[in-house]
């Protein structure tokens, strides 16, 4: 069995005027994360892991951030695209991992539903896909509540013909 690692990193800044998403999920907050898309750290984070495992390059390559036809687009639909790319390299996710660093809100209540879609995007049973979330204890500019960050590891295995 051929098993591939890829790990991927993401932060963004809350702003006021924005829809919080994470996940793929519409989460009641008073401030956004900012982006050209959706700015979905949580996918964003796990897209880049998927591409770095299958050697694919980077979420900003195959999505730039300059382009207008990426403007607003969901994070889920970006992360569609990658896991076809995934699979055209004859590879799937054995399971995934992810971190979202923020201090509030509290991610608990969302949790399920996340995962049951991050699930369906990839792929796997529910029980592949690892979700956690911590703060950052006050510290540095996540801890001030100026932005979200989110890393993601992400094992992919050859699909045997
Ligand atoms: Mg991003």
């Amino acid at each position: 069995m051929k098993l591939r690692i890829g790990q991927g990193y993401d932060i963004h800044r809350l702003v006021p005027g924005r829809k919080l998403m994470l996940g793929g999920e519409e989460i009641p907050f008073d401030l956004g994360l900012d982006g050209h898309s959706d700015a979905d750290v949580l996918l964003h984070a796990l897209g880049d892991a998927l591409l770095g495992a299958a050697s694919l390059g980077d979420l900003g390559r195959h999505f730039p951030p300059g382009e207008e036809r990426w403007r607003g687009a969901s994070s889920v639909d970006l992360l569609e695209r990658i896991v076809a790319l995934v699979r055209e390299k004859g590879l799937r996710v054995v399971n995934c991992d992810l971190t979202l660093v923020a201090e509030a809100p509290k991610l608990a209540p969302y949790r399920e539903k996340i995962i049951e879609r991050i699930a369906r995007v990839l792929g796997t049973e529910e029980n592949a896909v690892g979700l956690k979330a911590t703060t950052n204890e006050g510290l540095g500019a996540i801890g001030r509540g100026e932005g979200m960050a989110a890393f993601a590891v992400v094992l992919l295995t050859s699909v045997e013909a």
